[in-house]
């Protein structure tokens, strides 16, 4: 690892620098109900307790005979005790009539347990099976094992029970969260609401999708990669298309951001360009421009738009480079959308893994490496995905995750261990 003294010719921000100054003008939004299937990653924003005891009552934990414990003591596969089935229960019914000695009750896993018993004897431990007989026409039951009391019995309320604290405000809500909301019966839950992240692109070049490009003009892409990293992080995108590098353009759409939670604008902010977003922005609202010490990426614009009632509109303008924008997005764009939701856990997951490639950075930035990380035994590779230049976005879609060279570190050799902020893992490992 080679290292310099840092020596900033600008006066750059550092990256946590710039995202502090972002995080600070965003706070969390307010309380909606949702429907429960509606929930997936979004944050409790009350306590909840169950009313209810799960199970509501005693259960089988298998499919088998509810039996009264002593009258199986002694049996064995030489020695079956025989007992009488007197009536089947299945889940979803209740049982008809209580087991008395030296019967038993046919029970499917689920079921709930007849008064008298007080164990489940399971089918592989009678001669049920052998027997292959039309459950109606079973008139005795070999036990070939004996159970002890409460053996293969699921309590009431052994997992929940009625007045239990649940969950806690601020608990993101994943499937198994929402599974166990299910289970307790609850439809519409009280969460923060989705932030709504309006997307403006800017550039004479752009053409949207769909139209027939002509010569000079290229196709829109970060109004799309962006718009897919705001889903992704439970934003909901509001695509408001291209702005034309004029005032009159640019103004006519940020007229219909205003009442979003976000505006996220790409390109215009790096310089020699038209600074429409910059001077915009400048008459409508703040902003601020920072150079961020990082590559790519180090042009990002910063401010807001005045709403109505001292209400403001949080911007942020990416790099118009495609990777730079989706860089700048994960640095800066996904903590916001994650704040306003009520994470507490900003931060990008990171893993460490060894680099396969010696990476050099020329001018001692925060460089963020597109790689792909794989794992080979026990540990983490990373290898750089090809071409690292900034308008290179199928190196951005070869990789999935972002190797982080340190300001100041001039060249980490190959074989060296190098932190990675894990973008995604391989989708198939979902
Ligand atoms: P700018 O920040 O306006 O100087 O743009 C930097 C580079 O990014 C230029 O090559 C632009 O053509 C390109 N660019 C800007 N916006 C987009 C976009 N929405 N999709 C693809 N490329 C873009
Ligand atoms: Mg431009």
């Amino acid at each position: 690892m080679t290292t310099k003294n840092p020596n900033f010719s600008e006066n750059m921000l550092s990256v946590e620098e710039a995202r502090d100054n972002i995080l600070n003008m965003m706070s969390v939004l307010d309380t909606v109900y949702l429907p429960l299937s509606d929930c997936l990653g979004h944050v409790l924003s009350k306590n909840i307790s169950s009313i209810i005891d799960v199970p509501p009552w005693n259960n089988s934990a298998m499919d088998g005979f509810a039996v009264i414990a002593n009258n199986t003591q002694g049996s064995s596969d030489s020695n079956p005790v025989k007992l009488k089935v007197i009536d089947s229960v299945y889940a979803g019914d209740m049982p008809n009539l209580k087991v008395s000695p030296n019967t038993a009750i046919r029970i499917m896993t689920g079921a709930p347990i007849p008064d008298g018993a007080n164990a489940v004897v399971p089918f592989e431990q009678t001669n049920e099976i052998q027997q292959q007989l039309n459950p109606k026409q079973l008139n005795t039951i070999d036990i070939l094992k004996p159970v002890k009391e409460n053996d293969y019995i699921r309590f009431r309320g052994e997992d929940i029970k009625s007045g239990d604290s649940i969950f806690t405000k601020g608990t993101i809500l994943r499937p198994s969260e929402i599974g166990v909301l299910a289970t307790l019966g609850f439809k519409e839950i009280p969460v923060i609401r989705k932030p709504k992240i309006a997307i403006i692109s800017t550039g004479n070049e752009l053409t949207t999708i769909g139209e027939t490009i002509q010569p000079g003009k290229i196709y829109d892409a970060n109004t799309y990669s962006i718009a897919s990293s705001v889903e992704k992080y439970g934003g909901k995108p509001v695509i408001l298309g291209i702005a034309k590098d004029n005032e009159e353009s640019l103004n006519k759409l940020l007229d219909k951001a205003l009442d979003c939670d976000i505006l996220v604008t790409s390109a215009g902010v790096s310089k020699g360009d038209y600074d429409i977003v910059k001077n915009i922005l400048s008459q409508r609202g703040n902003m601020e421009f920072w150079s961020v010490n990082m590559k790519p990426a180090k042009p990002i614009a910063f401010g807001w738009i005045n709403k109505t009632h001292n209400e403001k509109l949080p911007l942020l303008g990416l790099p118009g480079n495609p990777v730079s924008a989706m860089v700048a997005f994960e640095q800066f764009v996904r903590p916001s959308i994650l704040k306003l939701k009520g994470y507490t856990n900003l931060d990008k997951p990171t893993i460490h893994a060894t680099l396969k490639d010696t990476i050099k950075n020329e001018d001692g930035r925060r460089m963020y490496i597109r790689v792909l990380v794989k794992k080979e035994g026990v540990d983490y590779y990373a290898e750089a995905t090809g071409n690292q230049g900034s308008h290179v976005l199928t190196s951005m879609a070869k990789a999935n995750g972002l190797a982080i060279c340190p300001e100041n570190v001039l060249q980490i050799d190959s074989g060296q261990k190098i932190e990675v902020q894990m973008i995604d893992w391989h989708v198939d490992d979902l």
